[in-house]
Formats: structure tokens, sequence, C-alpha cells
């Protein structure tokens, strides 16, 4: 893919989390540079779904803009920067604060795969504390590239982590992956919250979680083309 294609894919991923809920006016979505793994691409600071091709910046692994021509960064750039320092299979990235996976943050119920759809749940879905690297008296906000550092110790090899009191952060090999791990994350939590008033829940086990997951991969293309079609259908 050419760094065009590349933008024009970050910018319908920037609109289809937003039409399907999992960013607002805040969060945002990053996806490592086609040629130089050293740097990502990410919006400046503006909603998600008001993104344009012109707002795409691109970025150091110290979160530091290469060509910033006045537009005005994300203060959370660290969390990207920091995760694609360390994760050499990370190529894209998004942080949101959607309202489903709030409570599992803040509560001691785990976040786990209920269906099929997210296997990329299975094992232990990380917690950051931000106290443990910040103290008690932050603004909740990874403004800081050691608190980047600290998030993605607490992120290791998952696939998606948790932030206390604050949101969720989705790692993928493709802006498709990430999109589609930070959609089903969100209805996968809704879906546990409410299961849990009906009774004991039956989660996927750790074979069906990763066949499920791989069963999935095969077919990315399928629910992205559709979201896509919605954000066209919503845009009209
Ligand atoms: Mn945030």
């Amino acid at each position: 893919m050419t760094e065009n294609d590349i933008i024009d894919d970050l910018v319908t991923a920037n609109h289809i989390l937003y039409n399907e809920g999992v960013v607002d006016g805040f969060g945002h979505v990053s996806v490592r540079h086609p040629t130089r793994p050293d740097r990502f691409l990410l919006s400046r600071s503006i909603a998600p779904g008001n993104v344009k091709a012109e707002d795409i910046m691109e970025f150091d692994l110290d979160g530091n803009a290469i060509d910033a021509r006045g537009r005005k960064p994300y203060l959370e750039r660290f969390i990207h920067s920091e995760v694609f320092r360390v994760r050499a299979d990370v190529q894209a990235v998004v942080h949101n604060h959607s309202p489903a996976v709030i409570p599992f943050g803040v509560t001691n119920t785990k976040l786990r795969p209920i269906s099929h759809m997210s296997g990329f749940l299975a094992g232990n879905v990380p917690n950051f504390e931000i106290r443990d690297a910040g103290g008690p008296a932050t603004d909740m906000l990874i403004r800081t590239p050691q608190l980047g550092v600290a998030f993605a110790r607490t992120l290791g090899s998952a696939a998606f982590a948790l932030m206390r009191g604050h949101g969720a952060v989705a790692v993928g090999d493709s802006i498709r992956q990430v999109v589609y791990r930070a959609v089903y994350a969100e209805q996968n939590a809704r879906l546990q919250a409410q299961a849990l008033h009906l009774g004991d829940i039956n989660f996927l086990n750790d074979a069906e979680a990763a066949g499920a997951d791989a069963a999935n991969y095969a077919n990315m293309d399928r629910p992205w083309e559709l979201w896509k079609m919605r954000v066209r259908q919503s845009l009209r």
C-alpha cells in the first residue's frame, strides 16, 4: 500500500470508529508508517468523525511531530509511540473511552470472551493502573513518554488492555484488525454486562477463543467493507 492508500484507510477508520460508537469527541487511531517503521501516522487533535486526509500527521517514536505545520497533536499520542516502539508486531493502535468497557476497568470482574467474535480477549486482559506509574494525583491522561512506557509494559503482548477509570487500547497487525478488535471489545463488554444479570456465564475456553479468532482473521475485510458502507450512508 502506498502512503496515500494508508492515509485513506486511516481516515476511514476514524469515521468507522465514530459511526460504530467506539470513539466520540475523544479517542484516536494510528497506523505505523508503511516505509518508515520508526514512525507512525495519527490525526491532529480533533474529533475522529471530523478527520480528513490533511489532518493526518507523522510522528517519530518519541511522539515528536515530523512536520506539524501548525497542527496540534493529541496529548495522548504517547500511547501510540511507546506501543509501536516495543511491539514490532503491531501496525495499528486504537485508544477509546467507549462506555461499556469502563466498568470492567474499575471492578474485579474480568473482561473475557463471551462470543466467537472476541476470541482476542482470551487470557488475562491487562488493566492499566495510572497510579502505579504517575502517583495518586494525575489527570488520568497518558500525557508523557514515561506514562506511555508504563502503559506499554502493562499491555505486554496482549491484543487489548483496559485503562482504569479512563478507557481502553486495542492493537492489531493492520488497520482493519484493530478496528475489528475495538468494535468487538466494546460489544463483548456490553454483552458480558448483560449476561451477568442473567446468571453465571459460560465463556469461550482458550482453545475455542483461539480457533474462533483464527477463523475471523480470514474475514477481516467483510466487516470493514460493511462499516465503510455505513459511513458512506451516514454522510449522505
Ligand atoms: Mn484517553
